[in-house]
């Protein structure tokens, strides 16, 4: 018999941030897993198109509570205590928004994924695509793949789409919900940087604070101000202690009148840690590529030619106008385009905004979250003020944090089938794709559908009594709940 031939409990199409959390916790609740990814390495937006800015952020709400925890405090404590992680920040002027961060460098973040889904026995398949379901009546029974030697049908008793954009749902005839060409969000390609002079562009920081973004800080339920958050670019001798740096706007714009900066986005990057304290500069705002639909392939190839294009020029200005930038180079530019936006999946419960701004709460709460509503962003050179001043933009009140319900993970009608990472249902406005968000809904995916597959039921069954979930979660460290 090979690996083609066995029946699983659980099949995992798709190896992001979601899909690994998803195999790693479902095996752990006892499933015998098989985790399927199209490229050769796990990861997905978190490494080949990433890392993302922030990388693992927002595990606070800006009262300051833990509301994150589970695989992702797992994984950045495995990587701090090797030395590839830094610290979870919480510098008060971004703590009261919830902009905290940590981050971790994403080649031994791959490694250490690597390890985890063999310490715990799960059944990797690289290189394969997944290209349908197997299915009798409304009911998935498996998956057919596109292998290296050609196609073939996997049976497993409960399938997970962790595709980030529900290419599985969608074909297994899903409901699914996708904005059109004409409003999607802009895509991006990001590169990472090294050979920075931190000490020339530290001082440049310093003596103009006022050339940098501040509005995405200011929180209604909070006392922050833009002062504070100038103050703190003022007082910076330490790059990690930003977060970011977006805006050298005077700069930008004298780029801008002389044609060597393009209209499609601002200027600034994030940060990346390297071994020996090393910290690279990582773009992934200086392209962006609008009417892209990640559900039609010649729109992907125009978005990734077009981002190339738009990234050289930024790269140039970032050379010629930027104080430390000088002897700086490229060290990796990313080989999958960072899709912002895409199709959710209609489940038996679909978030909304309203649910995020009230902060609800769901006998079914399977993770916890304080991610804002309607982050949306365009493509021109104000982007993250355009975000600030969104009218669908909503805050969890008073600073606090939302319940994710279990059924947002269920699709309707279609049995035997579950959801996790950015597609899983909810409005445009309550998109749930920041990484915590796509490795707690992962998390309790993996865990449901190792349940389902243990007792024969279906995910849908599932909901009537979701305490034996909720009691796994608990024990794999996940936060369900916050005192009021
Ligand atoms: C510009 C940008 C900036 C961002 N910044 C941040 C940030 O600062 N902080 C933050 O927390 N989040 C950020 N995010 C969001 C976050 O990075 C992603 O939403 C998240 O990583 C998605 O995880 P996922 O598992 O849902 O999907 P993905 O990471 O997309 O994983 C899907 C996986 O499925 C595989 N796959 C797809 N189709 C198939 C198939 N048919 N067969 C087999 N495999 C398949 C893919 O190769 C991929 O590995 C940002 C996103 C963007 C676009």
């Amino acid at each position: 018999m090979n690996g083609f031939d066995v029946t699983y409990d659980v099949i995992i199409c798709g190896g992001g941030t979601s899909g690994v959390s998803a195999a790693i916790c479902g095996a752990r609740a006892g499933a015998n897993v098989l985790l399927i990814e199209r490229f050769g390495t796990v990861g997905g937006q978190f490494n080949v198109a990433g890392p993302p800015g922030f990388t693992y952020s927002r595990l606070f709400n800006p009262k300051g509570q833990k509301d994150t925890g589970g695989i992702v405090e797992e994984t950045h404590h495995r990587l701090y205590e090797t030395g590839h992680a830094l610290p979870h920040m919480r510098p008060a002027w971004r703590a009261k928004a919830g902009y905290t961060f940590s981050y971790v460098d994403p080649d031994w973040w791959t490694f250490l994924i690597f390890d985890m889904l063999e310490e715990e026995g799960v059944t990797l398949l690289l290189d394969t695509w997944v290209t349908g379901v197997l299915k009798d009546g409304n009911s998935v029974s498996g998956v057919r793949v596109e292998a290296v030697d050609g196609p073939h049908d996997i049976r497993g008793k409960v399938v997970i789409d962790c595709t980030g954009e529900g290419y599985i749902a969608a074909r297994a005839g899903c409901e699914m919900k996708c904005v059109s060409r004409d409003e999607i969000q802009p895509h991006t390609m990001a590169f990472t940087v090294d050979g920075v002079d931190w000490k020339k562009t530290l001082q440049y920081v310093r003596d103009h604070p006022d050339q940098f973004s501040y509005k995405h800080l200011l929180n209604p339920y909070t006392d922050n101000t833009k002062e504070a958050v100038y103050e703190a670019y003022s007082k910076c001798y330490n790059p990690i202690e930003l977060g970011e740096l977006m805006g050298f706007y005077e700069l930008r714009d004298i780029a801008l009148l002389n044609g060597d900066w393009h209209p499609f986005s601002g200027a600034g990057f994030f940060f990346t840690p390297k071994e020996g304290g090393v910290v690279q500069a990582h773009f992934q705002h200086s392209s962006q590529v609008d009417h892209c639909l990640p559900t039609d392939a010649w729109d992907l190839t125009r978005c990734n030619i077009e981002c190339r294009k738009q990234n050289q020029i930024a790269w140039r200005f970032f050379k010629n106008y930027v104080p430390g930038f000088e002897h700086a180079y490229i060290t990796k530019q990313c080989n999958e385009l960072r899709i912002r936006e895409g199709p959710r999946v209609v489940g038996d419960y679909v978030y909304t905004r309203d649910d995020v701004i009230n902060c609800a709460r769901f006998d079914d709460v399977i993770g916890m979250s304080s991610f804002r509503a309607g982050a949306y962003h365009v493509s021109s050179v104000d982007v993250l003020s355009a975000v600030s001043g969104h009218k669908d933009l909503g805050q969890p009140k008073d600073g606090g944090s939302y319940d994710i319900p279990y059924r947002c993970l269920v699709p309707k009608k279609i049995e035997n089938l579950l959801v996790a990472g950015k597609c899983i249902s909810a409005d445009r406005a309550a998109y749930m794709r920041y990484v915590q968000q796509t490795m707690i809904t992962g998390q309790a995916a993996g865990v449901a559908a190792a349940l389902c597959a243990r007792d024969g039921k279906t995910p849908r069954e599932l909901e009537k009594d979701v305490s034996e979930l909720q009691k796994i979660l608990l024990e794999q460290g996940a936060i369900l709940s916050l005192p009021d």
